[in-house]
This record gives C-alpha cells, sequence and structure tokens, in this order.
C-alpha cells in the first residue's frame, strides 16, 4: 500500500481525456498533487485523511471563465438600466471610488459564490484603476479565499469610451501591470494584461498591450464584439468588418487570445477564430438574461474551437452562479437554435424524433476541462489525473432530494443548479481545503455581506448613484 495525504472515497467524475466516471471510486491527493484515481477494488493508497464514501461525489473544482469581481458593490443593478445608464452612470463612477480597502470588501461575496459552489479557478477582468491598488484589493480577497485566478489588468484611455479620471496612458497601464505581477504572482494567481475591447484605446496601444502578452506569454484577454464595437469602428475607425476581422487585420487573432462573449459575429468569423486557434469565453447566463435569442456556442464547439464558461460581473450576473451558466449555455443554445430554425423556415415543424443538441455532460465538460483548456491552465487543473493539481469539489449528495435517485445524476446537477450550498462537503485548492460543509473555512461570510452592505451605502452618498437604485421600481419601498 502507498500512503497519501488525503484519500477521497465516492463516485469519481474524473473529466480524464476518457471521462472515466467510477461509480465506486477514488482519489488519492499527496503535496496538492493527484497521485492517484480509480475505483475502489483497486485503489493502493491509505490516506493519512479519509472522507467520503457511498453517496459522495468528487470532481474536478470549476473554471469560471470571465468575471469582474469588484462589482460586488452593485451587484445586480443592471435590472432596468441602459447599457449606458449602469456602465456611465454607476459601473465607473461606484467601482472607480473603491479603493484598495474597498475593492477587497466588493470582490469578496462573488469570490464566497463562486468558492461555496465549487469553483476553484476564476478569471477576472479589472479596468478602474482611478485608485491603482484597487486591483490590489481584489488580489488580497482572491489569495484570502484562496482560489485559482489569471487576472487581467485592463488599461482603457479612450476619450468617447472612457470617461475622464478613468484614462490611463500605456506606459503607466503597463508599468502598473508589471508591479502586480511583480508583488502578486505565485503559484495559483497569474497577471496578464489588456484593454476591455478593441475600441478602448488606439491601435497602436491596443497592439503593444497584445505585444506584451505575446512577450511574456500570456493570454491577452478581451471583449469582442464589446457593446461599443459596432458605434465606433465605422465611424473612428473607418472599418467596416466585425472585430474579430479587425483583431486578425492587426495581426492579434492567434492562440493567445481568449474572447469574452463572441456573440453576433459577421458571417465567417466563427471560422476565422478556429482557424487562427483563439479560444472563447461564452458567458450564456448574462446572454439569457439580456435576452440574447441568437445565442451560439455550437458556431465554435462544432468547429472545434476550444470553448469555457464564464459569468461576467455581478451586476448583471445574477447569483453569480456557474452551474445556472451550465444551464444556460443549454437552454440558450437550444433557444437559439430553434430561434434561427423559425427565422430560416417558419413551415418547419417539430415531428418527434429530434434529439436535442448538447448535454449535461458537454456543458460538466466546458465548466472543468473545457475552461481550463480556454485558459491554457489544463496541464494543471480541469480534470482529476494524476499529475495535475488537486483542484477539487466534493459533493456530499446524501440529504440532496434533488439529485436522487443517482442514475441521471449529471443532468439533475446541471440542469438542476447544481448542489446546495450546504452539501458542499469540500472544495479544494491545489489539495488546500477552501470549503468544508458548506463553509469557508476562514472567511466569515456574515461580516463579509456587513461589510459590502456597509459600502454600497457609503458609495451611493459619496457618488450619488442611490438614484440607480430599483431605478424603474414599480415597488412602494418604505
Ligand atoms: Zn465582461
Amino acid at each position: 500500500m502507498k500512503k497519501c495525504d488525503l484519500l477521497l472515497r465516492g463516485m469519481v467524475i474524473t473529466m480524464n481525456p476518457d471521462r472515466d466516471v467510477y461509480t465506486d471510486g477514488y482519489l488519492a491527493i499527496k503535496d496538492g498533487l493527484v497521485v492517484g484515481a480509480g475505483t475502489n477494488d483497486s485503489c493502493e493508497f491509505i490516506g493519512e485523511e479519509e472522507t467520503g464514501g457511498d453517496g459522495f461525489i468528487v470532481m474536478p473544482g470549476l473554471v469560471n471563465a470571465h468575471a469582474h469581481l469588484v462589482q460586488g458593490c452593485m451587484r445586480g443593478m443592471a435590472e432596468g438600466t441602459t447599457f449606458e445608464e449602469r456602465f456611465f452612470g454607476f459601473y465607473y463612477p461606484m467601482t472607480g471610488a473603491c479603493d484598495e480597502e474597498r475593492s477587497y470588501v466588493s470582490a469578496m461575496p462573488p469570490i464566497l459564490d463562486l468558492v461555496r459552489r465549487g469553483v476553484t479557478t476564476t478569471t477576472d477582468d479589472h479596468f478602474t484603476h482611478v485608485h491603482k491598488r484597487s486591483i490590489d484589493g481584489v488580489l488580497a480577497a482572491v489569495k484570502d479565499a484562496g482560489i485559482r485566478c489569471r487576472m487581467a489588468r485592463l488599461t482603457i484611455n479612450d476619450k468617447d469610451a472612457v470617461p475622464e479620471g478613468f484614462r490611463e496612458d500605456l506606459d503607466v497601464g503597463l508599468a502598473e501591470t508589471e508591479r502586480v505581477k511583480a508583488q502578486w504572482e505565485d503559484d495559483l494567481i497569474s497577471v496578464t494584461a489588456s484593454t476591455i475591447g478593441i475600441t478602448y484605446c488606439e491601435p497602436d496601444q491596443l497592439k503593444e498591450l497584445w505585444e506584451w502578452t505575446d512577450l511574456n506569454n500570456r493570454q491577452f484577454d478581451i471583449h469582442a464584439p464589446a457593446v461599443f464595437d459596432q458605434k465606433y469602428l465605422a465611424k473612428r475607425r473607418g472599418w467596416e468588418g466585425g472585430s474579430f476581422e479587425w483583431l486578425d487585420d492587426a495581426g492579434i487573432l492567434g492562440p493567445n487570445v481568449i474572447a469574452g462573449h463572441a456573440q453576433n459575429l459577421r458571417p465567417g468569423e466563427a471560422e476565422l477564430i478556429a482557424n487562427r486557434g483563439a479560444t472563447i469565453a461564452l458567458v450564456p447566463d448574462m446572454e439569457q438574461v439580456l435576452g440574447l435569442v441568437s445565442f451560439d456556442a455550437r458556431q465554435f464547439l462544432d468547429r472545434g474551437v476550444t470553448c469555457g464558461l464564464g459569468l461576467d460581473g455581478p451586476v448583471v450576473a445574477y447569483g453569480h452562479d456557474l452551474w445556472t451558466g451550465m444551464r444556460s449555455f443549454l437552454t440558450g443554445q437550444r433557444l437559439g437554435d430553434e430561434y434561427r430554425r423559425r427565422v430560416s423556415d417558419e413551415t418547419s415543424k417539430w415531428t418527434g424524433e429530434e434529439v436535442l443538441y448538447g448535454s449535461a455532460e458537454q456543458a460538466l465538460e466546458l465548466a472543468t476541462i473545457g475552461g481550463a483548456k480556454a485558459l491554457m491552465m489544463d496541464d494543471r487543473i480541469g480534470s482529476l489525473e494524476s499529475g495535475k493539481d488537486a483542484d477539487v469539489l466534493m459533493i456530499d449528495r446524501r440529504g440532496e432530494t434533488h439529485l436522487s435517485p443517482p442514475s441521471a445524476i449529471l443532468p439533475n446537477l446541471v440542469y438542476g443548479n447544481g448542489p446546495s450550498p450546504e452539501s458542499i462537503h469540500r472544495v479544494m485548492v491545489r489539495g488546500r481545503t477552501l470549503v468544508e460543509n458548506g463553509e469557508h473555512v476562514s472567511i466569515d461570510r456574515y461580516e463579509a455581506v456587513k461589510n459590502l452592505d456597509e459600502l454600497q451605502d457609503t458609495l451611493f452618498d459619496e457618488v450619488n448613484t442611490r438614484r440607480f437604485s430599483r431605478i424603474r421600481s414599480r415597488f412602494n419601498w418604505v
């Protein structure tokens, strides 16, 4: 028998290349790494600590491929607002007023949302640097919570797209990126440079930001198309093509580009993305909330483009829950397929012979190994295989009425919006336990909520944004 630090037993969903699921299996962890996985009757390990057994599920931690964690202070406030109202009315003012300490407070609840539901890796796109150390506050919260994070520091300065006070010279942006990288990078945190979208700085500056990522062997994380692209590309740059065509024309579109959203493309752009080897962070939950009936992930998946799933900022990512994102990927795609079918041939009818596109298995792939590949981290995370980091989610199914009986466990998990928080037996990053029986081991969530409630109230007064709260509510709030 071999010794390991921790031996987990239960149904082990490995996400390895063969997608082995050991219905009565084990996972062995030593020094933060997976050292063995298989069926229980073949187990050769003795654990220093052993947990689980019948009724437990062991799977890779989830990967969130798109986020803006500092937006915790305006969670859900997108409801009833126009894009311009939220972007200029309160996104910029409220996050701009967040210094290091406030950014920590603002980011912590969204981070707890993630880890308490089994997300072990998140990205973050941070673009408000009025206080240069705002990003440090987010990273301090990331570090305290113990989640793995790929932070993109976005430099923005276009005078039409970015309010005064939020613009930053490229030299300053890159110097700050270097500072943050030097200060925060470790086994679990990596830092890269980018901008929000292609109209947020001048073309030569965008190229310089991309060159920094290329030189530093990092990803270039960009929203494409971003909301302003259509409005500004033709007008200001004389560019009639799409955002991805622009990126390609600029020599940027390639394997180190990860594009957020990637919906409403021009004909041929999905093919172009596939040919260039770029990856996509799908954000299906937000697309559905915003009513994007044309949502289409399949244009990428059918072409072999690597895709992950992301949530976006909590201002519009209600619930901030990647399980909902998995479900939205499937419902969004199916509604999109139906929309396209009706537009192309409104006389066609369901025959009853159809098998719907997609599956819970596929959604779970996107949220684990898919996200790991999309973030170029699949050598370390995304599946439970010997040699990889032990980023693990362990669910105690025994009291979960919505996950019983077990034969359709994955559809029940994915369409049923995942396990309840109290059934989260453990969440681990690199073998270190972050969450045990639904609670973070070191962060007090009651304190986190209290602090964020107070912060929002302070910000409302300080930057005069209370008027956006419940802006079009019909209810009588007394
Ligand atoms: Zn975003």
